[in-house]
């Protein structure tokens, strides 16, 4: 987490959007043509991704707009800072995206659909505005969050991650984001108790002779994270299982684009991410480095399987539906696989330029 300005201008608040009510033609008429989010997930249920893709290329060329009737509306702020930039605004309810790419409209809109659903993140957020801003980021962490308090909860994301991967490794990066940061520290006692897991050696899990501890690790709370019996593992598991079922719910009413892979996705997600902050005390660097990462990769395979023996044997029964979606073995050439995975997806933000935000 970092310090950073509000990422909008007064220009910008210029442009707040509208939502109309959706669905009525005094609504649409009224809005001159906007279209509303929850008319655009209504839109991408009935008529699939595609017709919203459609449609919002049609409003970013036309923003003036000329389908008043056509449909359901969703709001888009174009707001111009210099030319040739544009900036897109898209929300639902509460929850918002800025400067997304019309080519990745329906992913974003999944995104905020996920997070809109999710009972233990929309307590937490509590109807303050949560915003999501991608940004040409090429460090090794691909987001971070900031719970500004009555002013909102600022999510800041690589836009190469956002583009590249796919929703169920961006709803387990959100996982993380929320299930081990705020949502913890926001819950009454979990300071206190979090207190005797600090600054101690606690095995890890899989792992005989191997120890973690959050006073050395690079991110303290990464480890409290991980700690197996914590508040905090306790509750990303919490957030990562209810995402979890979030997907798997898209994948059974078949929402455009949904699968079942997309909750194995997640899961993998979730168990690369605990894996290797155990395995590695959080310096997960150590894991890239192509003459000593081998020894370092074997380990969080190791970690990885145990972790997921743990919780896919130990699954409360309101999750049993996500057990046979568990991901399989997790051999250590996959683990090199997924951090050069990663490391081309940074490269290609380096070399090249996302197309949601300007470089
Ligand atoms: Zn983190």
């Amino acid at each position: 987490m970092r310090a950073q300005k509000p990422p909008y201008t007064a220009e910008e608040a210029t442009h707040e959007q509208r939502r109309p009510p959706v669905g009525t033609p005094a609504a649409s008429r009224r809005a001159g043509g906007d279209i509303t989010p929850a008319g655009v997930l209504a839109l991408q249920r009935t008529a699939g991704n595609a017709a919203v893709t459609g449609m919002v290329k049609h409003r970013w060329h036309d923003p003036v707009g000329t389908d008043i009737g056509r449909g359901p509306q969703v709001t888009v702020t174009t707001v111009q800072r210099a030319l040739p930039i544009q900036r897109m605004r898209w929300a639902s309810g509460n929850f918002e995206f800025t400067n997304v790419s019309p080519d990745y409209m329906d992913k974003a809109t999944r995104v905020l659909d996920l997070l809109s659903s999710h009972s233990i993140i929309k307590k937490y957020v509590n109807g303050r505005p949560c915003r999501i801003t991608l940004e040409k980021r090429t460090a090794d962490t691909p987001a971070d969050v900031i719970d500004r308090g009555p002013d909102g909860v600022q999510v800041t994301m690589a836009a190469h991650y956002f583009e590249n991967y796919e929703i169920g490794y961006i709803a387990g990066m959100l996982a993380h984001e929320f299930g081990i940061h705020p949502v913890p520290e926001s819950r009454r006692g979990v300071t206190e108790e979090e207190a005797m897991f600090k600054d101690m050696d606690w095995p890890v899990p899989g792992l005989s002779g191997s120890t973690m501890n959050s006073a050395t690790a690079k991110q303290g709370d990464h480890v409290l994270g991980v700690l197996p019996g914590s508040p905090r593992y306790q509750i990303y598991k919490d957030v990562a299982l209810e995402m979890a079922r979030l997907l798997l719910r898209d994948a059974t009413s078949q929402a455009p684009e949904a699968s079942p892979k997309d909750v194995t996705d997640l899961l993998d997600c979730f168990l690369m991410d605990v894996a290797s902050v155990a395995a590695t005390n959080d310096n997960r660097l150590a894991a890239a480095s192509l003459f000593s990462g081998g020894a370092v990769r074997r380990n969080i395979a190791t970690v990885y399987e145990h972790y997921k023996n743990e919780i896919s044997t130990n699954l409360p029964e309101e999750y049993a539906d996500l057990k046979p979606l568990f991901p399989p073995e997790k051999v250590p050439s996959a683990v090199t696989a997924d951090f050069g995975r990663l490391a081309k997806s940074v490269a290609s933000a380096m070399w090249g330029k996302p197309r949601s935000v300007d470089g």
